[in-house]
């Protein structure tokens, strides 16, 4: 049997799955994907498919996570919302906003489900999953177990957590725990909403300005298809960064907290002359270089060569690796573009 993975992923690749399976209770998550792990063939977790590039059909099982249900419990200083992986991120921004739960909304819009937030520790506007995440909860595949990891077990930095990392293609993720502050105190130092008056500013102005922004910036996957952020932003040495800028005056660099600087990816992509260039029906977008998008009929093999074209062109100026953000899905499972 062969099922079609083009309505399960935001760039809209043309690929298809040996079987695609909908779970919509936590108990039929567990048992489904306990059974397709000891079984012959490679198992997919697919959230909104809004962070994947298949690039050849998968020859295993594909688990779509459909699970539902937000508890909110609190204590003196705090709301804590345990929420079911199948959830849409944005509809819970919005659940909270409507609930005068704030904090999430600087992360409005963001697609794709609660359970794959953790994954790669999403961030928009100034915040980070991170600050909000009590806990996750995950099956172990190896182990059989169900476990719960706090904040710190889950070991986030910039697009990164455990889940990609010593337990990659091992975790489940079953329900995150939220802890948002009832003292909200808004995020207002990031670009576009540094016009807010910190005194004034209510967290719908935030969601509305976010969201606003964010519909006139970034295209439509519904009518582009494409994973938003094709590349994390590459953080270098001071070294590094003191003789880039000694070259490129108007280079774009945020300094970290660890004296390392972090370059605006799209930016360098800009400046390597890319805006706009193709590889058949992918390619880079005229207004946001960051983004690649399908034309209409890109396969996995332009996304990669594309992908691949950037990498080498942004080396070749600027000596800085450049490395996707979206997980890429070969034949069996997750490869590199090298
Ligand atoms: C237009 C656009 C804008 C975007 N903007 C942002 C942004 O501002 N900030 C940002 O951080 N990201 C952004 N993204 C990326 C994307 O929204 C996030 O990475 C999101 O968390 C992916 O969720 P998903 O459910 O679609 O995951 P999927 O794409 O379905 O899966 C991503 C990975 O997580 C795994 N996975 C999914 N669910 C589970 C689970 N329950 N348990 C275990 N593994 C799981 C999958 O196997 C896969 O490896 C954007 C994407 C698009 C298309």
């Amino acid at each position: 049997m062969s099922i079609s993975l083009k309505p399960f992923n935001t760039f809209g690749l043309q690929q298809n799955c040996l079987s695609l399976i909908n779970v919509d209770t936590k108990s039929d998550l567990i048992s489904t994907c306990d059974k397709l792990y000891k079984g012959d063939f490679p198992l997919l977790i697919l959230g909104g498919g809004s962070n994947l590039i298949f690039t050849e059909n998968y020859q295993g099982s594909v688990v779509k996570v459909s699970t539902k249900g937000i508890e909110i419990t609190s204590d003196d200083t705090h709301y804590y919302l345990t929420v079911q992986a199948g959830e849409n991120w944005h509809q819970l921004v919005e659940f909270c906003l409507a609930r005068k739960i704030y904090g999430l909304e600087n992360m409005a819009l963001i697609p794709g489900t609660v359970g794959a937030a953790p994954i790669q520790n999403i961030g928009a506007y100034g915040v980070e999953f991170n600050l909000f995440c009590h806990q996750v909860e995950f099956w172990r595949l190896d182990t059989e177990q169900l476990i719960t990891y706090s904040n710190e077990q889950c070991e986030f930095d910039y697009r990164e957590s455990v889940f990609k990392q010593r337990l990659k293609n091992l975790a489940v993720i079953t329900q995150v725990t939220l802890k948002l502050a009832k003292h909200w105190v808004p995020v207002i130092n990031y670009g576009p909403l540094q016009h807010f008056d910190l005194a004034t500013v209510t967290a719908r102005d935030i969601f509305e300005c976010v969201c606003h922004v964010r519909q006139a910036k970034l295209p439509d996957p519904t009518m582009l298809g494409n994973v938003g952020s094709f590349f994390k932003n590459p953080v270098i040495p001071v070294e590094h960064y003191n003789s880039l800028k000694a070259s490129f005056s108007n280079l774009i660099a945020y300094e970290q907290a660890d004296g390392q600087f972090k370059l605006a990816a799209g930016w360098l992509i800009d400046q390597a002359g890319l805006k706009g260039v193709k590889v058949g029906g992918a390619a880079v977008h005229q207004d946001q270089a960051l983004v690649l998008v399908n034309l209409g009929n890109a396969n996995g093999s332009d996304v990669c060569q594309l992908a691949r074209k950037i990498i080498n062109a942004v080396y070749d100026k600027f000596s800085v690796v450049l490395h996707p953000e979206p997980r890429v899905i070969g034949s069996q499972g997750e490869i590199d573009i090298k």
